[in-house]
């Protein structure tokens, strides 16, 4: 198996060596992860300015290519043509902080599986709480039982995993998405200049734990493996709107 790994925190990043560690003993591995820090990039195409590929190497030396893309960028240049041999999984993380309920939206860690899918290749995320000092053991230990689960039985096409592992595993729960409390403030400063300029600063986001979410597996020491998928529509409004085009006739 052929796993092309990538982060959106950047090539030194701790949380990508253990994730490449772990996943060595599973197969061949190929690293393109950006070339700086890209978390809360979303799901971005780069395609108005050039993008590049320079060879770099991980904390512990090994070769990476550092790209100057977000991390969607790094897996479609991967897929496109760039690493010429086949890749069966796109595997993204370990990112320091938890991406649940709505963050996926907002995580360049998700959205690098994201752009796997769409290019048809299975993709995992995976984050964990890393802590000072960072711990990744847990998570790693976890992405490399998926990675072999994923590798048995494949994905079905549109679907990838968002997994989220804490520090203590009681064990394993596949969860839906929760719902993130953002807690963000329009924070407002002013420039020498007398200009103002604006922080989306706030609190840290908490989160809604009811059963079965992503948010109540790990308040439980669960590691929260949730299917993602990619169609977006809201299948519970479309006979509402019929209603509402049928009576405006
Ligand atoms: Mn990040």
């Amino acid at each position: 198996m052929h796993i092309l790994l990538t982060n959106d925190d950047g090539v030194t990043a701790p949380g990508l060596l253990a994730l490449k560690q772990a996943l060595e003993p599973l197969g061949r591995l190929t690293v393109v992860a950006p070339s700086r820090n890209y978390s809360a990039a979303g799901h971005r195409k780069t395609m108005h300015k050039p993008l590049r590929l320079d060879v770099g190497q991980l904390l512990d030396g090994s070769p990476a290519w550092l790209c100057s893309g977000a991390p969607s960028d790094c897996v479609a240049l991967a897929l496109l043509g760039f690493i010429p041999d086949k890749i069966d999984l796109v595997v993204s993380g370990i990112n320091p902080h938890y991406n649940l309920g709505q963050d996926v939206t907002y995580s360049g860690t998700v959205t690098a599986a994201i752009e796997a899918v769409i290019a048809g290749v299975p993709g995992m995320a995976v984050s964990t709480e890393a802590g000072d000092p960072p711990r990744y053991e847990a998570a790693a230990s976890i992405a490399a039982r998926l990675v072999t689960m994923i590798a048995e039985r494949g994905l079905p096409p549109d679907s990838l995993l968002n997994v989220n592992a804490p520090q203590t595993i009681k064990g394993l729960r596949v969860t839906r998405q929760g719902l993130r409390v953002y807690r963000d403030q329009l924070v407002e400063r002013r420039d020498p200049r007398g200009k103002p300029y604006y922080w989306i600063g706030g609190e840290m986001p908490t989160g809604r734990a009811d059963e079965g979410t992503d948010f109540w597996a790990l308040e439980h020491d669960y590691v929260s493996v949730t299917p993602l998928q990619l169609d977006l529509t809201a299948y519970r409004l479309m006979p509402e709107l019929e209603a509402w085009i049928a009576a405006d006739l």
